[in-house]
C-alpha cells in the first residue's frame, strides 16, 4: 500500500516511514502541505496521513482540497487532547485521527482498521461496504439500494457466471414478478454509473446465453 505522510516534523515522519517500509508499504514523505497535495495528485497514495498543523496551509485546508476529488482514506495526526481537532477534522472527511504523541501499534492499528472499509476489488474498483458506496478510479459513485446489492453479488464471486434468475433469487427472492428484464434494467443503470464506457463494460460483461459475470481484468473476452 502506498501511504503519503504528510508532516513537517522530519523525525516523525522518518519514524513513521521507516515503519511502514518495514509492514511492506511505500511510504511518501511530504514536509509541507503544498508537496503533500502536489504528492497526492501525482502519486495517487491508497492512504494519507495528514498533520494538521503544517508550516504553510494548514492540515484542513489540505483536508478539504483532497477531498473535493477523491474520497480515498485520510487519518490525521492531532495535538494531544485537541477536541475540538478532531470534531473538525471528522467534520471535515477524515477517516479517523491519531493523537501525539504515538505509538507506532496504534498508527498500525488505525490504518489496518480505516482500511478494512476500503476492499479493493479490482484494477480501478474499490468498494467501501460500511458508507456503501463504489469507488471507480478513486472517485466515489452512489448507488441505489437494488444497484449496490446487484453489485456487490456480482463481485462476491469474481468471474462466475449469474443466470437472471440466479440474481432473482438472491436479490428478490419474495418478489414474485421480478423478471429477467428487471435485471436487465439495473444492469443497465449500473453500468452507466461504474463504467467508463457502458456500451463496452469492463467490470460487469454479459454472457450470452447465460447471464452476468464481474471481472476486473483489462483483457476479459
Ligand atoms: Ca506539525
Amino acid at each position: 500500500m502506498r501511504v503519503l505522510i504528510c508532516e513537517d516534523e522530519p523525525e516523525i515522519a522518518d519514524m513513521l516511514a521507516s515503519f511502514l517500509a518495514a509492514d511492506g508499504h511505500e511510504p511518501i514523505i511530504a514536509l509541507t502541505g503544498a508537496e503533500g497535495l502536489a504528492r497526492f495528485a501525482h502519486d495517487s497514495p491508497d492512504l494519507v496521513l495528514l498533520d494538521v498543523m503544517l508550516p504553510d496551509v494548514a492540515g484542513w485546508d489540505v483536508l478539504t482540497e483532497i477531498r473535493k476529488t477523491s474520497n480515498r482514506p485520510v487519518v490525521l495526526l492531532t495535538a494531544l487532547g485537541r477536541l475540538d481537532d478532531k470534531v473538525k477534522g471528522l467534520s471535515l472527511g477524515a477517516d479517523d485521527y491519531i493523537e501525539k504523541p504515538f505509538a507506532w501499534e496504534e498508527v498500525r492499528a488505525r490504518i489496518a482498521a480505516v482500511m478494512r472499509r476500503y476492499r479493493p476489488v479490482s484494477p480501478g474498483i474499490t468498494v467501501d461496504d460500511l458508507q456503501k458506496v463504489v469507488l471507480v478510479h478513486g472517485r466515489a459513485v452512489h448507488l441505489s439500494r437494488k444497484e449496490y446489492r446487484l453489485f456487490k453479488l456480482l463481485y462476491s464471486e469474481p468471474g462466475k457466471v449469474f443466470s437472471h434468475t440466479e440474481i432473482i433469487a438472491k436479490l428478490w427472492p419474495r418478489d414474485a414478478y421480478a423478471t429477467p428484464q428487471d435485471v436487465q434494467k439495473y444492469v443497465y443503470l449500473l453500468r452507466r454509473k461504474i463504467e467508463d464506457d457502458p456500451a463496452h463494460p469492463r467490470f460487469i460483461q454479459t454472457v450470452h446465453g447465460f447471464g452476468y459475470r464481474f471481472t476486473g481484468q483489462e483483457d476479459a473476452p
